[in-house]
């Protein structure tokens, strides 16, 4: 990939140690709901969740369904500011059905807490969270992560889905950006 400036970026994760995680977390996941008499729902947190959603869905070796739920918490700033916006809801009901909660990444906890009493009004069977990182150093309440990726230290994370003012998210590792300004080529303009 081209469009970014490596020099500008320190990879905390790469690719491959994301896709060995997640394989190890859809084999835990697997074990866990193999012997569940009601249907597994995987709920993705848009938009930061969509790759994860995508690799973690296709780990599971049990007929699931899948579903997305639009949560807004920050505007283009690195900094949550508490308020919870429901952007795009659930296609389906959830009532009577197993929901695991794929998240991008639970710094605060704020969105999650908003989103767990969210779901717990609409009666599913169980409730369970599976977070590719967690920034415990950033907690404000405390998120019980059933599946938890990387536990990360308190530093700003973009790649794999999660964006700096709506970008990079199709980075294909998890970093950091380092140095003066945005990781941009500048060589290439669009
Ligand atoms: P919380 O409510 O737990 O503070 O924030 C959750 C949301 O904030 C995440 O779903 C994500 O969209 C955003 N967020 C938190 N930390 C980071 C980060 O390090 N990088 C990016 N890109 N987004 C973050």
């Amino acid at each position: 990939m081209e469009f970014y400036d490596a020099t500008k970026v320190e990879v905390l994760y790469s690719k491959q140690d994301i896709q060995e995680r997640i394989d190890a977390l859809g084999k835990q996941i697997t074990a866990d709901y193999i012997d569940a008499s009601k249907p597994l729902v995987l709920i993705g947190v848009l938009k930061g969740s969509f790759l994860f959603m995508a690799d973690l869905c296709r780990s599971i070796d049990l007929p699931i369904e899948v579903d997305f739920l639009g949560l807004s918490s920050y505007g283009d700033a690195e900094e949550s500011s508490g308020v919870v916006r429901v952007t795009q809801d659930l296609s389906r009901s959830i009532e009577g059905k197993h929901v695991l909660v794929v998240e991008d990444i639970i710094d605060t906890g704020l969105t999650m807490n908003y989103l767990l009493q969210n779901l717990d009004t609409r009666r599913p069977a169980s409730v369970k969270v599976a977070s590719l990182l967690s920034k415990p150093a950033r907690a404000k309440i405390e998120i019980k992560i059933d599946y938890l990726g990387f536990e990360i230290p308190d530093r700003f994370v973009i790649g794999y889905g999660l964006d700096y003012a709506s970008k990079f998210r199709n980075l294909p590792f998890i970093g950091v950006n380092v140095g003066e300004g945005l990781p941009l080529n500048p060589q290439r303009s669009n």
